[in-house]
């Protein structure tokens, strides 16, 4: 991790040079972002479920979002908890190491709000699904509360 977050802050410098870098540099470098973790796949499930299909994965803008509608500028973040630090959930903070991880937990909190006002000034409407959101016990109230929005935006109608 250590090694991780040093490549990361060499990359991030120029922000120029990552076509230079090994595709997992490159992904440490995208703010830890792993496709296909398992949050996003429930969450996709749900929004199949739900009729708010067609979206697409990692579209190219600002953040590359998990989940994006491009045609209506509609993205959606589905953020583990731990990496993002969660205001919901509260994870855990590391014991050993407490500067670099305080440090790399500001910058990773830092990028998520800038990419956030950057595709918001870019017209894009942009909602955030936490990890914890996403539990068995939660799941039922976090699509009551994003869905009928989504579907406003994506001009679909919910399926029940
Ligand atoms: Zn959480």
């Amino acid at each position: 991790m250590e090694s991780a977050g040093v490549q990361e802050d060499a990359g991030r410098a120029g922000d120029g040079g990552e076509a230079t870098v090994s595709p997992a540099v490159r992904k440490s470098m995208q703010g830890n972002k792993r496709r296909d973790t398992r949050p996003e796949l429930i969450m996709r499930e749900l929004l199949r479920a739900a009729g708010l299909n067609g979206y697409r994965l990692d579209w190219k803008v600002k953040g590359h979002p998990d989940i994006a509608w491009p045609g209506k500028k509609v993205a959606l973040f589905v953020n583990g908890c731990f990496w993002h630090r969660c205001p919901h959930c509260h994870p855990s903070m590391p014991r050993s190491n407490v500067e670099y991880w305080t440090l790399k937990f500001e910058r990773n909190k830092r990028r998520d709000a800038e990419t956030i006002l950057t595709l918001q000034q870019e017209g894009w409407k942009v909602h955030v699904v936490w990890e914890c959101q996403l539990k068995p016990a939660n799941r039922d109230r976090t699509c009551k509360r994003l869905f009928p929005t989504l579907a406003r935006e994506l001009g679909k109608s919910l399926r029940q």
